[in-house]
């Protein structure tokens, strides 16, 4: 495939260290708080990432870590502990903070239909290995001692900004993030790969070390898992665009000057989610979450739907209604791929094959996942019988993993329930559009109407009003409709 390269500024062919295999790195969440639907954008594209290199044949192997400690509220050694944060903010043990969290990272992750990776390591689990690349980074001379934390010495770098072209200056940490610098540092760029002097006088994890009781900067972490899990060479190394500088740059110089070679060549960026006054961000207020989405009333698969209807190399801009659009889309979608017939004869391989070739043309394109969607509008209308069509869809969705196959086969069940008769309970016969979740709702209104408590059924009509659906009362019954 071609893939855009974030160290290079170009579009590369991919190309791996071993021939068919991709050594994969996923920066992974800090589990202080529940992640936000920007946050998962990211995950979803490098989901699709990982599923189309494996589409093509590779064989794939992804780590991801799990960032339960050292996670500053700056990205620059600056600010508060995140897991700290969230541990005060909930009086609970910071353990307790990352085992939830992290629980509840997983379950977003699993309505979204994202792969858990190979490996999934937090950091808490690996210190040993944290001290000894601290270590061997002291003993070749790139990392000093001061005030009692261990730094990383960015002035034995020949190259320390791989990412940008642009003005080295407005990126110096301290002037982007408004901190005050810290004195212990040789040059503004370095950055710690080992606290012993917190500020934070209820540091719940510490570990022993040659430099005293600490505990890991953020940075570290990602480059010593990789260099467990992956080896010591990396093909590909993914993250939101926001992990680009100064984190991905601190790894890189980590890595190399640990390893004393080229480390990892190829870079994946994911851009922002903005809303319309800006970048979303937990501190924001606009704090969307996939529960959210849920309790609204949207499948969070159509969230997946309108994340592959974009690039991830541009900032896509979420608002409701363009969820509605997205949602309404899917919805279409999985009715037009419930119309075909399965048992139509058998599949054509020859129409497979070539529409594979499609894909891998329009896809491997910079991961282009908004041409892999419009491929599943054109296997629908491809010249062949419906078998040939349903395998193809499904051949694409290994991919864009949006469960057509099984929400259409869900679909066309529902149907024949509801030709055969409407759902009925208690007496009250409910017609709409085969939407168990819809007909439940409607079913809770009439029994409602029917116990007098109208307060109830006004509310649960406002509901379903604001999902866009209207009911009909009817002698026989209730009727809805989408409109
Ligand atoms: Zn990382």
């Amino acid at each position: 495939m071609y893939l855009y390269n974030s160290a290079t500024h170009k579009k590369e062919l991919f190309t791996t260290h071993t021939p068919g295999r991709v050594e994969m790195y996923t920066c992974g969440p800090t589990v202080y708080h529940f992640a936000h639907i920007g946050n998962l954008r990211s995950y979803i594209m490098e989901d699709a990432l990982e599923k189309y290199l494996r589409y093509e044949g590779y064989d794939v192997n992804r780590v991801m870590n799990i960032t339960d400690v050292g996670h500053l509220s700056g990205d620059s050694d600056a600010g508060e502990d995140k897991m700290l944060m969230g541990a005060r903010r909930e009086h609970k043990s910071v353990m307790e903070i990352a085992q939830f969290y992290t629980d509840a990272f997983f379950d977003d992750c699993r309505k979204l239909n994202i792969k858990t990776p190979d490996t999934v390591q937090p950091a808490t689990g690996l210190i040993p290995e944290f001290i000894a690349m601290v270590q061997g980074l002291l003993d070749k001379g790139y990392a000093y001692l001061a005030g009692g934390n261990v730094y990383f010495d960015t002035s034995k770098l020949t190259r320390y900004h791989i990412f940008f072209d642009h003005d080295e200056e407005d990126l110096q940490v301290g002037v982007r993030e408004g901190v005050e610098e810290d004195t212990n540092k040789r040059n503004k760029n370095d950055f710690v790969l080992w606290f012993t002097k917190s500020k934070f006088e209820d540091q719940a994890l510490k570990w022993d070390s040659p430099w005293g009781v600490g505990y890991p900067g953020w940075h570290i972490e990602c480059s010593a898992i990789s260099l467990k899990y992956n080896g010591e060479y990396l093909d590909l190394h993914c993250g939101g665009i926001d992990n680009a500088f100064p984190h991905h740059t601190n790894e890189i110089a980590q890595s190399e000057s640990y390893l004393g070679h080229p480390w990892c060549p190829q870079w994946f960026h994911v851009h922002h989610l903005n809303t319309d006054s800006g970048k979303m961000s937990k501190s924001k207020g606009e704090f969307l979450t996939v529960s959210l989405l849920e309790e609204k009333g949207y499948d969070p698969l159509a969230y997946r739907f309108f994340c592959l209807q974009s690039h991830y190399r541009k900032a896509l801009v979420f608002s409701w209604e363009n969820l509605d659009n997205a949602a309404g889309a899917y919805r279409k979608l999985i009715a037009r791929i419930a119309a075909l017939k399965p048992d139509d004869g058998p599949v054509d391989g020859a129409v497979l094959e070539a529409a594979r070739q499609k894909f891998i043309k329009a896809v491997g394109n910079d991961l282009n996942t908004s041409l892999g969607v419009t491929a599943v509008y054109d296997a629908l209308k491809a010249d062949a019988n419906d078998a040939t069509r349903l395998a193809i869809i499904g051949d694409y969705d290994r991919v864009l993993s949006l469960s057509l196959l099984e929400k259409a086969a869900q679909k066309r069940e529902d149907d024949a329930r509801l030709s055969a008769g409407a759902s009925t309970s208690a007496g009250i016969t409910v017609t709409g559009e085969g939407d168990p979740a819809i007909d439940a709702l409607v079913l809770k209104r009439a029994e409602a109407k029917k116990a007098r408590n109208f307060a109830e059924a006004d509310r649960i009509r406002d509901e379903l009003r604001a999902q866009g659906v209207e009911l009909t009362d009817t002698p026989t019954g209730v009727v809805w409709k989408r409109v």
